[in-house]
């Protein structure tokens, strides 16, 4: 299985050490213009983004995102929501209105971080590429030699590629599933409530085992992925329902 986090094409492959040149800033020309491209956000980019507006995950999800279901895995995705211009819907008059807590594809633009599984061992290979279809960008070859590490540290992936590495063994596991499994529409909902919608999904249940929510978005995701992955590995075999949730699936994550 591959997961990357925006594109289908993923563009020119960068071999570890070697550089590219890139930069962007407000004067271009283009400033904005890819903010019309189709934007995949993980669990710990809604985290961040949600505690910027100060609102919950429930909120955030039906106001700024769409939800589709991949229909080779069964599994849910989210993407923001554009507006009748064809921009994200967070752009503004001066670039991204939550530009903080902007989402890792849009952090790591140009680049394209791919996770795939290696054939040879257990472990995921991480791969960037280097996005230059964009014939609009001004900023590709322009400015100074730059470093994939060095390009992630200074746009502020660390704890993203953290928390999203760690939300990768979640789809990886759905997959595993049987083919009628992953297509059942309450194990898909079941599995977005608990890995997207994770305020709404602690409100509901955690009272009935006593789990509250984290307040840090890391931690959050650390427990979202402990209970997607018991609740996958128990839809396997349980009829889901508010019964199986209380007494199956928190409990034993
Ligand atoms: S330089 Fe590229 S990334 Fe920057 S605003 Fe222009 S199109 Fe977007
Ligand atoms: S979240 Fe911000 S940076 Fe990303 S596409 Fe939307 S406006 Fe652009």
């Amino acid at each position: 299985m591959t997961w990357h986090e925006n594109l289908e094409d993923f563009g020119k492959k960068l071999e570890p050490g070697s550089t590219f040149r890139f930069e962007c800033h407000p004067k271009l020309t283009c400033f904005g213009m890819c903010c019309s491209t189709e934007i995949t956000l993980t669990p710990y980019d809604i985290a961040r983004m949600r505690r910027h507006l100060n609102i919950d995950t429930g909120e955030f999800l039906s106001t700024y995102c769409k939800v589709y279901t991949d229909p080779r895995t069964g599994f849910p995705f989210v993407v923001l929501k554009h507006k009748e211009d064809g921009k994200c819907v967070f752009l503004g008059n001066h670039g991204c209105s939550l530009y903080e807590s902007r989402p890792s594809c849009c952090r790591n633009y140009p680049l394209a971080r791919v996770i795939d599984d290696d054939d040879n061992s257990d472990k995921r290979l991480t791969i960037y590429y280097l996005q230059q279809e964009a014939t609009y960008c001004e900023g590709l070859g322009r400015g100074s030699d730059r470093t994939v590490g060095g390009y992630c540290e200074m746009n502020g992936l660390i704890p993203y590629e953290k928390a999203n590495d760690l939300f990768l063994d979640i789809p990886f596991a759905y997959q595993r599933l049987s083919h009628s499994v992953r297509h059942d529409s309450e194990v898909q909902s079941m599995v977005f409530e608990a890995v997207f919608n994770f305020d709404s999904f602690f409100a509901k249940y955690g009272r009935f085992n006593h789990v509250s929510a984290p307040k840090d978005d890391h931690e959050m995701i650390v427990l979202v992925r402990s209970i997607a992955l018991n609740l996958i590995k128990k839809s396997a075999r349980l009829k889901l329902g508010e019964q199986t949730v209380n007494s199956e699936i928190i409990r034993d994550s």
